[in-house]
């Protein structure tokens, strides 16, 4: 995994004879990150923000994610927005266990980071505690720039994931930690 790959023809901006030398981790954390596959999980004012962050002028797709997943089973990154009640938090949890690894979640807006204004009996006062969570991006709404930025910062997550982190005893201590085997 960590053996260096040469390139028979130097990359774009390189000139000369030469090699370039780089590690698997390194490409596939470059794959991955630039092809991010999201699933929106919006269940109220936030998810129109996410309707402008995918629109021509925020354009996600600048960032290769363009392919908006409602599958479980097809998507990276679970992007949560809006209230969860709590009767909802056992759907969120289940989407989450119905991603395949690696696996990445963003908490956007103040009520899926923490219950926002709705200090409530029946609002869950954060996804983090149902889920792991990655990114938050603050705001009620947040403006997309700031969801492109929180976006940007999964990418960097993303992009330096080690191939093996998800069978790590630290990463299985965390899931062991929200109830997921
Ligand atoms: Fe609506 Fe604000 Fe909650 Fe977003 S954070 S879902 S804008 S109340």
């Amino acid at each position: 995994i960590e053996a260096p790959i040469a390139l028979a023809t130097a990359p774009e901006g390189l000139t000369g004879e030469g090699f370039f030398a780089t590690k698997l981790s390194d490409v596939v954390g470059l794959a991955r990150k630039n092809s991010i596959w999201p699933l929106p999980f919006a269940t109220s004012c936030c998810g129109i923000e996410f309707m402008a962050l995918m629109a021509s002028h925020y354009d996600l797709a600048r960032f290769g994610s363009e392919r908006v997943s409602f599958s479980p089973r097809q998507c990276d990154l679970l992007m949560v927005m809006g209230t969860i009640a709590k009767k909802m938090a056992p759907i969120v949890k289940q989407v989450y266990l119905q991603m395949a690894e690696p696996r990445w979640v963003l908490a956007m807006g103040a009520c899926a980071s923490s219950g926002g204004i709705f200090d409530s009996y029946a609002v869950l006062q954060g996804i983090d505690q149902i889920i792991p969570v990655d990114v938050y991006v603050p705001g009620c709404p947040p403006r997309p720039e700031a969801v492109l930025d929180g976006f940007m910062k999964v990418q960097d997550l993303v992009g330096k994931e080690n191939l093996r982190r998800r069978n790590s005893e630290r990463y299985k201590e965390l899931m062991n930690s929200y109830g997921i085997q």
